[in-house]
């Protein structure tokens, strides 16, 4: 299918590895020009590096702390202020005990899993608007449909997201402007790996172990693959998502068990 996004531009936040970089790979398939972010410069240039030569497309790495005003700062320059297309996303917050968290473990998750997309759909989305035309996906969790107990952190932030994105997009469909979250369930990345670390830890297992025992609670059997995830990424930037408007989409292979 032709997504229709040739010689678009667009943002890929925290896009060295994992989901961030397989919805950028799949945006450049599509053809769409990228500047890519992470805070890591030698990996995030060897991924711009790859994704510039598989597809074709300009792929501009900015190494940089999305989370902090200048990281978003320089992102913004490198777009030269504008943008088609905007992929939120960072790192998720580490697990812990509802007990644990300090007023500042509140702040920080907030600032990179709610602030950071708003204060970049604030910056990005009035100039779609003015063209007519643009695309938003936020990455955030399944934990927005079901939240996670150890990732208090995480279900706090992304639940102010959600709630954001579900009257912003309202507002902003009649302008040709799409805004949706896409709901990552566990995907074999290195936060995965992470999480399943922290699970052999606690039960005294290995880390085989643990995946086996995570994957025995999917229906599909097996953690999702980045590239999917990307796909579903690159629809929701297309033309054809026009009629798609601040939904919440799950990809979990059936995990959750949730009729709507
Ligand atoms: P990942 O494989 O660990 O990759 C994270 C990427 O984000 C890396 O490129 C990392 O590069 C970059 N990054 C992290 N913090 C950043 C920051 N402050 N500024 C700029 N870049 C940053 O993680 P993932 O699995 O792709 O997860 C992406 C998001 O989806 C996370 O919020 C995670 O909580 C959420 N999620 C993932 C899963 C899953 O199963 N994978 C499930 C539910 C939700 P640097 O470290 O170099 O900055």
């Amino acid at each position: 299918m032709d997504l229709g996004i040739r010689g678009k531009k667009g943002l890929v936040c925290a896009a060295s590895k994992g989901l961030g970089r397989a919805c950028a790979e799949a945006l450049a398939e599509a053809g769409v020009d990228l500047v890519v972010n992470a805070r890591g410069a030698e990996a995030l240039e060897a991924t711009a590096q790859e994704i510039a030569a598989r597809h074709g497309v300009a792929v501009t790495p900015v190494a940089a702390d999305i989370t902090t005003g200048e990281g978003r700062a320089a992102v913004l320059e490198a777009l030269g202020g504008q943008a088609d297309i905007l992929v939120n996303n960072a790192g998720g917050p580490p697990p812990g005990t509802w007990t644990d968290w300090s007023r500042e473990d509140f702040i920080k998750a907030i600032d990179a899993n709610m602030l950071t997309a708003i204060a970049l759909m604030q910056a990005l989305v009035p100039g779609m608007m003015e063209r007519g035309w643009g695309r938003v996906v936020n990455i955030t969790s399944q934990s927005v449909r079901s939240p996670i107990a150890v990732l208090g952190l995480s279900n706090t932030a992304r639940a102010g997201l959600t709630g954001f994105v579900a009257g912003m997009s309202r507002q902003v469909a009649p302008h040709g402007v799409v805004v949706n979250n896409l709901l990552p369930g566990i995907h074999a990345t290195d936060r995965a790996v992470s999480l399943d670390s922290g699970v052999a830890k606690a039960e005294g297992i290995g880390l085989d172990e643990a995946r086996r025992r995570r994957e025995a609670t999917i229906p599909t059997r097996s953690y999702g693959r980045p590239e999917d995830f990307g796909a579903a990424c690159a629809f929701l930037c297309s033309q054809q998502a026009r009629f798609m408007v601040g939904q919440n989409i799950l990809l979990d292979g059936g995990a959750l068990n949730v009729s709507v």
